[in-house]
């Protein structure tokens, strides 16, 4: 660096040292000499007009050739006479006699036509350069001629001083460039040096204080950078801790992987967690092996969308509820919360209530079964009363243990859907058939508004409760109405099934809760109606074991349109047929 900056400012110095000589030379010198040529002009047309007039007055008093000496000697110039011929009559250097006619010198011609003439070229005589000017006189003109080897010599001379100036300026220059280039680079190698240890995480490096010119600024810029950077790094290495401390601490375990499905981060409920001793940059195949782990982690990077699974192969025997984040940099974090106690304990409450349910099957088919007895054989009104209050009864707790059973059954997921593609018609056909002779006893009919061609990928049997549940609500609740309407849409890659009513519809702050189990939006006319709060929780849990989803849209005193969306099947159609056609057999 030092070398570049130095060969920088001696390029400068001397590209600043050669402008100055061009410019000296060009229009200094040359200006210079131009002047000193018009006064050696001025002076010499001077002396040469003294020379005319002496010339004129002593004419025929003084022999010539001794005027010409004699002016010679005062001008230190050479001179000369000449006759309007154009004969030399006296000369200070030469012998007239063995010169030539000079009335065609230029400067003669001017002079013999009475103006002051002037030339410069190499003298004939002499050999040397000389400047020639000369004036009228009364018998012809005189001339002086001076030397211009004298003037050359003069500006030679300037010239070398000039040069030995410039010479001068530039071992000086060089000096400067020398000493400013070590001086600047110090001040720079420190600032790059300072800079590098702040790269290196080194905050405590400090810069010495070094002027007040840029580079001084720049330093100290650097340094209130430098400061500035590591009061964010300390915030943010503290903002580290805290989440290291707070997400070890966690009972759930968690782990960042990156975009290239490397581990990048764990905590410690992660580390009892990895069988094969999870690593920064371990691959999180090789960290986890759960299946459902590795497609939810593939799904949110691929997608950039939250996941969730039950993973149940983390650990043998143990269930973890997992949900899975897009991290900004382009990586996901896991999320897993050990689910095996509330699984066991789901499954213990589930149990007891199949088990309440399947143990009060058999009194109550009994009671009721002895109480329709006596019903046939009691003519006492006030006793047949009773034993129509006591069937009722029966008969409502009879259809809530099989919900409940039902209930628990497709809740625990335990008895696996026999799913198959089976035909959109075939199945709203079905639920259309089966419920139009109950809908008559109501005075109301069952229409298909809508169907499509396709095929659904479910359990019909399941599929056909999920109708039945949804249509023996709208007969339940849209009484004194006309028309159910049944239909199939296709939507966002899945089948949209509906069941609408026109009746008296559902107050929109309940729609959230309906499908929760025992939620019911009038109790008494749900008891009734003979309704146990449980049919729509049959419907959801059916429907999301098929991996769809179950709603209600409904207006006040318009109706309500239960729906629910099933995926389409994922065999083609004429195989399909086939199926639809094997389960309808
Ligand atoms: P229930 O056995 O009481 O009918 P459900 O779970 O089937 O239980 O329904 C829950 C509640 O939703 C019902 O009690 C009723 O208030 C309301 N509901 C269901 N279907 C309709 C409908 N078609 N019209 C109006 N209300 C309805």
């Amino acid at each position: 660096m030092r070398q570049r900056v130095f060969l920088k400012l001696l390029l400068l110095i001397l590209g600043v040292i050669a402008v100055t000589t061009v410019t000296l030379d060009l229009l200094v010198r040359r200006s210079w000499e131009a002047s000193v040529f018009s006064q050696l002009d001025q002076e010499l047309k001077e002396k040469v007009e003294l020379f005319a007039t002496r010339a004129d007055h002593e004419q025929g008093q003084v022999p010539l050739d001794q005027l010409a000496r004699e002016v010679s000697a005062a001008t230190q110039v050479r001179a000369t006479i000449i006759d309007r011929s154009g004969r030399v009559l006296a000369d200070s250097e030469a012998q007239p006699a063995g010169m030539e006619n000079h009335s065609t010198r230029p400067e003669f011609v001017r002079a013999l036509e009475g103006q002051l003439g002037s030339d410069t070229r190499t003298s004939r005589t002499l050999g040397i350069q000389f400047r020639y000017v000369a004036a009228p006189t009364s018998f012809g003109a005189v001339r002086l001629a001076y030397p211009l080897s004298q003037v050359e010599a003069h500006i030679t001379h300037v010239h070398h001083q000039l040069l030995k100036a410039l010479a001068l300026s530039l071992v000086v220059g060089l000096a400067i460039a020398l000493i400013g280039a070590h001086s600047i680079s110090r001040r720079l190698r420190r600032m790059a040096a300072f800079a590098q240890e702040i790269a290196a995480g080194n905050f405590s490096a400090r810069l010495p204080r070094s002027g007040r010119d840029e580079i001084g600024l720049l330093a100290m810029t650097l340094e209130r950078t430098a400061g500035q950077l590591e009061s964010n790094f300390r915030n943010l290495e503290s903002s580290r801790q805290q989440l290291e401390t707070l997400l070890n601490s966690m009972e759930d375990a968690v782990v960042a992987v990156s975009a290239k499905r490397a581990v990048v981060w764990f905590n410690g409920a992660m580390k009892s967690l990895s069988a094969s001793s999870i690593a920064v940059g371990m691959p999180i195949i090789r960290a986890l092996r759960d299946p459902d782990l590795l497609r939810a982690v593939a799904d949110v990077l691929e997608q950039g969308k939250a996941q969730s699974a039950t993973l149940y192969s983390v650990v043998p025997g143990r269930t973890f509820a997992m949900t899975s984040a897009p991290l900004p940099d382009g990586g996901a974090v896991c999320v897993l919360r050990d689910s095996t106690e509330i699984q066991r304990v789901e499954r213990t409450r589930r149990d007891f209530i199949a088990n309440v349910s399947h143990e009060l099957r058999t009194p109550l088919t009994s009671l009721l079964g002895y109480t329709e007895t006596l019903l046939d054989e009691m003519a006492d009104a006030k006793t047949r009363e009773f034993l129509e209050i006591i069937r009722r009864n029966a008969q409502r707790m009879s259809r809530l243990t099989e919900d409940l059973l039902t209930l628990a059954r497709v809740e625990s997921g335990e008895y696996p859907l026999e799913q198959a593609a089976v035909s959109t018609h075939e199945l709203l056909k079905d639920a259309q058939i089966s419920f139009t002779e109950v809908a008559k006893t109501k005075g109301l009919s069952i229409a298909i508004e809508h169907t499509l061609d396709g095929y659904v990928f479910a359990d019909r049997d399941a599929i056909h409760q999920v109708f039945a549940n949804l249509i023996d609500n709208a007969l339940k609740y849209a009484t004194g109405t006309k028309t159910i309407q049944l239909g199939a849409i296709e939507r966002l890659q899945q089948v949209e099934f509906y069941v609408r009513d026109f009746g008296p519809g559902i107050p929109s702050e309940h729609l959230a809760r309906l499908f929760e189990r025992f939620y019911r939006v009038d109790k008494a006319r749900s008891r009734e109606a003979g309704g146990t709060g449980l049919g729509l929780a049959i419907v959801k849990h059916i429907v999301l074991n098929h991996g769809g989803e179950a709603g209600v849209t409904s207006e006040l005193g318009h109706g309500s349109v239960f729906w629910f969306r099933l995926p389409l099947s994922p065999i083609n159609a004429d195989i399909g047929h086939e199926a639809g056609a094997k389960v309808s057999s």
